[in-house]
């Protein structure tokens, strides 16, 4: 299978490429072998844009790699071809050039064969703009495929025939979409054409692939198009049927549009973390279900978000999102609907942080605004949030107790006082001093909290 297609095309440029790297290219030439810059570090550069990692391809096989870098090479990946070469300080992937062979499970070639032409390598590459070698000798790139006319045009294409690069590889079409988001470049017609039409494919492909590529896209700048193109390519049915569920749902409220719309909105809106985003994205998925008309006929959605805290938690184990981030993700979906009332006493204020901790209070002020923005009631006046952190700071700056940890006496304490054994006994009672220190912070004091625990035993 060559697939050589004598389509070459060299164009002089210059890319500045860090010495850590030019060294490994400049090493591999000085014993004969070709060596050049490849995919994402091309593309990114030829942007004006900081490449995330520098990769080198090669014609030297990985035995001959490593022997020309001995001591500073680390077999990483060799049955793919890819040996790590540490240089000074940094570390280099290099990776013999490559020519997939069949795929039959629509997610990884049968077989790889070593290439020694760098043609070979470019053709199995996914996107015509991440298919470019740099030389970085003679300051040329190599671009078979009219990567730079596409770079021009701001657009993400298929290498080949993108119904058979995505049944090779179904993954890919996720990839075009997430690329697409994150350089702002449309995804060719052709291209999009054929992921609506494989679409099922994306089954093919474990949870954690698709994970990655769904985190990038919608932690992007342009998430909310790139989740409305999963959608319209059917890609979401099988990622997120939970969202996909929300889009003939009606947003309810002064919101004339769609919950899927307005739910975009927001991931638009909420800083690029990938936890207030997912929060963002799925704030609103317990609306298909809650779904009901009140007596004026207006439509509520009861409990929509305790539901929906259920359902993100349920969706993200699937997409086999770490424990912490999933249990961050759904205290937001389920705090959501916290409204600020001015006339809470500072014991509410203490609960409230003692129960969902700062970081989680500043995330729930951000998913708030950002939903109240999103609905166009827009921050500052009106939105009282401002004034919700202003007074939990006011509070927090009196340094009250709020877990356990911080009271005046400990769990040995309550052993001594109490008589009761190690274990179950203990936390519970001080999870009863620390109510009691919640609501009146001046009891957290050793004398105070030993006089408390002694009623508890004459109890
Ligand atoms: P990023 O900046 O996100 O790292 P990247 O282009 O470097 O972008 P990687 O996932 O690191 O993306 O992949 C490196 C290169 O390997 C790509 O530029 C592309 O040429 C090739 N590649 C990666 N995944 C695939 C795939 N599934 N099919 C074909 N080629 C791929
Ligand atoms: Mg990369």
């Amino acid at each position: 299978m060559t697939m050589n297609l004598g389509c070459e095309r060299i164009v002089n440029v210059n890319i500045e490429v860090p010495e850590h790297v030019a060294r490994v290219a400049r090493e591999l030439e000085a014993r004969g072998h070709r060596a050049y810059v490849v995919g994402g570090a091309v593309r990114d550069s030829l942007l004006g844009r900081t490449p995330k990692d520098w990769d080198i391809c090669t014609s030297a096989t990985p035995d001959e790699v490593e022997d020309i870098f001995r001591g500073n090479a680390v077999s990483t990946g060799k049955r793919y071809g890819t040996i790590t070469v540490l240089s000074g300080r940094n570390a280099v992937e290099v990776t013999t050039f490559r020519r997939d062979g069949t795929y039959s499970d629509g997610r990884r070639p049968d077989v790889v064969v070593f290439s020694s032409d760098v043609r070979d390598d470019l053709a199995r590459r996914d996107f015509t703009v991440n298919a470019m070698a740099y030389d970085v000798g003679r300051k040329a790139v190599i671009d078979c495929y009219n990567g730079l006319s596409d770079l021009e045009a701001q657009v993400i294409r298929t290498v080949g025939d993108p119904r058979a690069r995505f049944q090779e590889d179904a993954l890919r079409m996720l990839r075009a979409i997430r690329l697409g988001a994150e350089l702002g470049f449309a995804v060719a017609p052709e291209t999009l054409v054929a992921i609506e039409t494989n679409h099922g494919l994306i089954r093919r492909i474990s949870w954690e692939r698709i994970r990655d590529e769904f985190s990038a896209m919608i932690a992007s700048p342009g998430a909310g198009d790139a989740v409305r193109l999963t959608e319209r390519t059917r890609l979401l049915e099988h990622i997120l049927p939970e969202l996909e569920a929300c889009v003939t749902v009606p947003a309810g409220g002064p919101c004339a549009g769609t919950v899927f719309e307005h739910s975009l909105k927001v991931t638009d809106i909420i800083e690029p973390a990938l936890h207030l985003r997912l929060a963002a994205l799925l704030h609103d998925i317990g609306k298909p279900a809650t779904m009901a008309r009140d007596s004026s006929g207006a439509v509520r959605f009861f409990g929509h978000d305790k539901v929906g805290a259920t359902l993100a938690r349920q969706a993200l184990e699937r997409l086999r999102y770490p424990g912490e981030l999933v249990r961050r993700v759904a205290l937001l979906i389920e705090r959501h609907m916290f409204a600020y009332d001015p006339a809470t006493k500072d014991k509410g204020i203490r609960r409230i942080v003692a129960a969902l901790g700062m970081d989680a209070i500043r995330d729930l002020v951000k998913l708030r605004e950002a939903d109240r923005t999103a609905l166009g009631a827009g921050p500052g006046p009106g939105s009282n949030m401002a004034a919700f952190l202003a007074r939990v700071e006011d509070v927090m700056a009196k340094g009250p107790a709020l877990s356990v940890r911080d009271l005046a006496v400990s769990g040995h304490d309550v052993i001594r006082v109490l008589g009761v054994p190690e274990g179950p006994e203990v936390g519970k009672a001080l999870a009863r001093l620390l109510d009691a220190v919640l609501e009146n912070p001046e009891l957290n004091s050793r004398e105070k909290l030993l006089q408390l625990l002694r009623q508890m035993k004459s109890r």
